[in-house]
């Protein structure tokens, strides 16, 4: 409990078996979520979701374009009017539904685990053992907090009463990446909808199904119509749509540093609509050499490879102390290569594939540019089977600080590993970066821990672990990986309008 499962053989003995084969059985259509309606396009466009450790075509789905978004937003809006039954819901019974909706999803956790797996091409053993219950948490926690959001009362100067109200800021867009296709709904879902929101999500196109069967258990468990939309579709028509819509009040994003700049200057010129952003990162991981060195190189190879290395806060500069450097960097190529990659629904695999061809393409790109580039190749660096998109578990030594796979998120399952020397040296280094997302340092010293995670510009600092998440935690980014934060009593600002009255009394009294 409170730290990530890395151990294999605890997913193994944690999960039901798979049925992959039973699916996709019987008549499925994936559509639009709308006013909890399910329907088609308005085009009446699909498009097709694939399986990634096939290549082949799951199945097909609705495709939003501007006026489904319109449709979506007029719902949105419609279930936000003064009071609607949404509006005149008490705070504890938003609370209930979200808990409802975490019960219908764990009810529902072995299926949503293999709908995962098979579109996003994630290990069923961390779909089911790592998705879906920090999905439940994150709703959970959220649930929680609906009628616990309090403002204040003020002491203003004069014969007067004040006080805040917390208001919901409105209708808000929600774009969200395929890495973590359901966590990141909940992350979007859960905070918006304590505080009273109503939201339209655009879901990535690349993995649209989870957040499909999501919008039924919605509906099932009786969130009023319009609160929630869910519409699979395309980035540059259904998520511009969304960031540049007039009657869109918030947009949070996750994803892209470029997409980021986008949706930010889609706000400036539509109707300044609130932003938040979740974008990339280059997170250094930092290892002296005073370290648990068995430890270290664990929790490094856990940073960079989990989820196929396509997490915006890998640790994917990984920055080691001259002394220890050469055994580390032995170690972790051994670790690498007993990495095992294959079927995500067999229970050995630790690797599935990449999401699409175009991430795959992406990687195998900077895996060139990094040996074109001189940095030493020690083990993989190539393709991993001959269908779907598999890449072998690939690390660099000797990666000097200017190189391109030193710069660029990767995305994908290929570590740096850097030397350095002093402390001051590292943490000027691991900072040179226009990216703040996460960090990381190993050592046994308290000082020099201190000293490295105060010295470091980044939203999550983990010292002798990493990616340890809690809903209850705040994560985002300083500099380009962000604005805002997800998660904790933080994400609730962000979905938050506060609002001071002011009323004249005849007296006041202290
Ligand atoms: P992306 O930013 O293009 O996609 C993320 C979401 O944004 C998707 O829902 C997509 O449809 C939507 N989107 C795309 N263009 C848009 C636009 N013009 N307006 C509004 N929404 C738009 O990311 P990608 O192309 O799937 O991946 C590219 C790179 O982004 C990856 O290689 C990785 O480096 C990074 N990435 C980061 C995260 C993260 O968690 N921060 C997640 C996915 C990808
Ligand atoms: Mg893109």
């Amino acid at each position: 409990e409170g730290r990530v499962n890395t151990s294999l053989k605890d997913r193994q003995t944690e999960c039901p078996p798979p049925e992959p084969d039973s699916l996709m059985d019987g008549d499925v259509t994936f559509q639009l979520f709308i006013n909890n309606q399910f329907q088609d396009a308005v085009s009446g466009r699909t498009f097709p979701t694939i399986n990634p450790a096939t290549g082949e075509i799951i199945c097909q789905v609705s495709e939003a374009d501007q006026v489904d978004v319109d449709k979506a937003v007029k719902a949105a809006r419609d279930a936000f009017r003064l009071g609607s039954p949404w509006r005149r819901m008490d705070a504890s019974h938003r609370g209930l539904l979200l808990n409802r909706l975490a019960d219908a999803i764990e009810r529902d956790a072995a299926y949503l685990a293999e709908l995962e797996t098979l579109d996003n091409g994630k290990p069923y053993a961390v779909s089911y053992s790592v998705d879906v219950p920090n999905v439940v948490k994150c709703l959970r926690y959220y649930g929680g907090w609906a009628d616990k959001w309090e403002g204040k009362t003020i002491p203003i100067d004069g014969d007067f009463f004040c006080y805040t109200r917390h208001e919901p800021i409105g209708v808000c867009g929600q774009i969200i990446p395929w890495n973590f296709p359901l966590l990141m709904l909940a992350w979007k879902l859960g905070p918006a909808l304590a505080t009273g929101n109503t939201v339209v999500v655009k879901v990535a196109e690349q993995t649209p199904l989870t957040a499909l069967y999501i919008a039924s258990l919605i509906r099932e468990v009786g969130f009023p119509e319009g609160v929630v939309n869910i519409l699979p579709g395309m980035g540059p028509s259904a998520g511009a749509a969304i960031a540049k819509h007039m009657d869109v009040d918030k947009v949070a994003f996750t994803g892209s540093t470029e997409v980021g700049h986008l949706i930010q200057q889609a706000s400036g010129s539509s109707n300044l609509k609130k932003v938040t952003l979740e974008l990339g990162g280059k997170s250094p991981n930092i290892i002296l050499s005073d370290a648990n060195l068995e430890d270290a190189v664990e929790q490094s190879h856990f940073a960079l490879f989990f989820n196929q290395g396509q997490c915006c806060c890998a640790g994917s500069r990984t920055f080691v102390q001259a002394k220890i450097y050469d055994e580390f960097v032995e170690r972790s190529v051994e670790r690498a290569r007993r990495r095992v990659v294959g079927d995500p629904f067999d229970m050995k695999t630790e690797q599935g594939p990449q999401v699409d061809q175009e991430q795959f393409n992406k990687i195998l790109g900077y895996i060139s540019s990094g040996k074109r580039e001189g940095a030493k190749l020690m083990c993989g660096g190539g393709v991993a089977a001959d269908r779907g998109y598999f890449i072998q578990p690939t690390v660099f030594g000797d990666v000097q600080d200017n190189m391109t796979i030193a710069r660029e998120e990767i995305f994908g399952p290929v570590m740096q590993i850097l030397k350095f020397d002093s402390l001051e040296e590292v943490v000027t280094r691991a900072n040179d970066t226009k990216y703040g997302l996460a960090a990381a340092v190993f050592t046994k010293d308290i000082d020099k821990a201190h000293y490295v995670s105060q010295g470091l510009r980044a939203g999550t600092v983990w010292i002798n672990c990493y990616d340890v998440f809690g809903a209850q935690a705040p994560f985002g980014g300083y500099k380009a990986s962000g604005n805002g934060r997800e998660l904790g009593e933080y994400g609730l600002d962000n979905y938050t309008e506060v609002k001071t009255v002011t009323t004249k009394v005849p007296q006041k009294n202290s």
